[in-house]
């Protein structure tokens, strides 16, 4: 068995070739363009990294929540096209303008200050409009749409370029009626712009699951996150056999000892050894964005192992059959031997979605990544226009 595979005690092992593998799966089923949606650092597993290996397989733009995570990408020197989903401050636009990135437009309010901030740099700014078809998060409703699009025109300054609004239930239940009236709401909205002469370039409407299930949801773009990195784009369907697992979380038997019998194992000794027993202490805690829950298990050896006593800020331990080295390996997400433990498994485990799981892994835990295999072909990627 190896010991010390690494030189950190825990880490998360990202697979970039996974990543492009599952942007072009993605890609194809969808069979529209790709707006990769890497906020939240890309749900933890890097922004850069995986904005680049998105975009060299043929992403078209990407998406973000705050205009702070577009600032990080143009830095990096990446020159796509991004929209930023959520708030931004007057500040915001003015360098949202200067660096070319799009700003979701969402109100009659944002289009007043938009419109001040383009006269006073004396350049346009880019928008999408939001709709809310059924969220009630940003957007304005059906209803207000033309005369919102319509405002825009009037006002100089917004160059509209798209429309865009977000499902509730598409990843809940297939066929949701939910999803088939926000659907029809979108639709209602394009046909009004259309006969109205004010139907921007890029409507769009559905995220991972629309992307893999719901093929009246892609109108002109599909916004996708989870899918691209490996998780399950739905509850209710096993994870896609086109789709690979892109994250690992990994770490190294910090000790492991014979503790005797009645012996109180952690924080409020919730766990008494029944006899001796071998437990072994790893270097994983609630403070890296394990879970302080009962329930948990790893990986030792190609083997389960349950957690013991509650998770520590940094530690927890782990009761084993037997004896392993100090530096053995820990897999705490992934896969070792046959056996796997996927971030599906954790929803169930941990209560909450897998976007929360990986992005709720604390950035002291190292990202080390594998790079993208040479033998890939790389799709073109298609002009925005
Ligand atoms: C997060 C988000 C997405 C991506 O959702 P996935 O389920 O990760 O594909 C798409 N659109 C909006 C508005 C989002 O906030």
């Amino acid at each position: 068995m190896d010991t010390f595979s690494s030189p950190y005690p825990t880490w998360v092992e990202i697979d970039l070739d996974a990543v492009a593998q599952n942007t072009r799966a993605v890609h194809q089923i969808a069979g529209v363009p790709l707006m990769a949606v890497v906020k939240s650092n890309a749900y933890g597993f890097g922004a850069p990294q995986i904005a680049r290996t998105v975009l060299a397989v043929g992403a078209e733009a990407l998406a973000l929540a705050r205009f702070g995570e577009a600032r990080v990408l143009r830095e990096a020197g990446i020159t796509a096209p991004i929209l930023v989903f959520g708030m931004v401050t007057p500040p915001e636009v003015d360098e949202a303008i200067a660096q070319q990135v799009t700003l979701t437009l969402h109100s009659f309010e944002t289009a007043e200050l938009f419109a001040q901030r383009a006269h006073t740099v004396d350049k346009p700014v880019r928008v999408h409009l939001k709709v809310d078809t059924g969220f009630g998060r940003l957007g304005v409703l059906p209803e207000e749409v033309s005369d919102l699009a319509q405002a825009c025109r009037t006002m100089s300054g917004i160059t509209v370029d798209g429309i865009y609004s977000h499902l509730a239930m598409a990843d809940e239940t297939p066929d949701h009626p939910v999803t088939r009236q926000q659907i029809d709401r979108f639709t209602h909205v394009l046909d009004g712009l259309q006969t109205a002469g004010l139907r921007p370039r890029w409507a769009h409407l559905g995220n991972s699951a629309a992307a893999f299930g719901l093929p009246a949801a892609r109108f002109d773009m599909v916004r996708v996150g989870t899918a691209l990195l490996g998780m399950k784009p739905f509850y209710f369907q096993p994870f896609p056999a086109v789709l690979k697992r892109v994250i690992s979380w990994k770490a190294q038997v910090a000790s492991c000892r014979l503790l005797p019998g009645d012996w109180g194992v952690s924080y409020g000794h919730e766990y008494v050894t029944a006899g001796p027993e071998w437990i072994a202490t790893l270097p994983v805690g609630y403070g890296d964005g394990f879970r302080r829950l009962p329930g948990n298990q790893v990986l030792i050896e190609g083997q389960r192992v349950p957690v013991v006593g509650r998770v520590c800020n940094d530690m927890c331990m782990v009761r084993l059959p037997h004896a392993v080295p100090v530096g053995s390996q820990v897999v705490v997400i992934g896969k070792q031997g046959d056996e796997e433990i996927t971030t599906d498994e954790l929803i169930d485990r941990w209560h909450t979605s897998q976007a929360d799981i990986v992005s709720g892994i604390n950035l002291r835990v190292p990202r080390v990544y594998i790079p993208v295999g040479n033998g890939l072909d790389r799709s073109e990627n298609i002009e925005l226009t």
